[in-house]
């Protein structure tokens, strides 16, 4: 376990997995550090990795309007990062292997954030995080407990972008976030 500016440091320079050889940027994660939301996507697209930063692209802005319907902002109250941290070329899915070498970077951001609650953006995610047999379109929305963090998962705003037809469940499923998120303020 390392504290922010070592762990950070460490990503930077990191060499685990073949994804170093063609990066430009680090996509370390970005938001409140202490936030009570975590945001988790897949890993870094084109824009991602020119900027070194976490949903900048397309989907970036559609995410930021998802997140400003419950009162959520990416500067203030969450914290946003990506199963893995380089750049897959042409944006293809992460491999097993990449996810396995990347993983610990992002578990030990969330033993740095303590987050309340993880919103898995996409199958991929959901997969490594919640379960490997998860079905996004079955199971988007539905609130599982592990380790003591309230998980669940939406579709990817780069789903959202490509079938509108799934943005009214997304609408709900995003209530039903901004419900737990209510629910576990009351808690304290
Ligand atoms: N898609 C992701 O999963 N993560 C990003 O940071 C950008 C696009």
């Amino acid at each position: 376990m390392l504290e922010w500016e070592g762990l950070e440091h460490i990503c930077g320079e990191c060499t685990r997995c073949g994804l170093c050889e063609t990066r430009k940027n680090v996509v370390f994660g970005v938001g409140n550090r202490t936030a009570d939301v975590m945001f988790v996507g897949e890993g870094p697209g084109e824009q991602e990795d020119i900027q070194g930063i976490p949903f900048v692209g397309p989907a970036g802005k559609l995410l930021d309007e998802m997140l400003s319907i419950i009162d959520l902002d990416r500067k203030e109250n969450c914290y946003i990062a990506n199963i893995v941290k380089c750049r897959p070329p042409r944006n293809r899915d992460p491999l097993e292997t990449e996810q396995d070498a990347c993983i610990g970077y992002l578990r030990n951001q969330v033993t740095l954030v303590k987050p309340k609650i993880i919103v898995c953006l996409g199958r991929i995610a959901a997969k490594k995080l919640i379960d490997p047999d998860y079905r996004i379109t079955r199971q988007h929305g539905q609130w599982v407990c592990k380790n003591g963090i309230w998980m669940t998962a939406i579709y990817h705003p780069s789903a959202l972008l490509r079938d509108v037809g799934k943005r009214p469940e997304t609408f709900d499923d995003l209530i039903s976030l901004r419900a737990k998120i209510r629910e576990l303020e009351a808690k304290v």
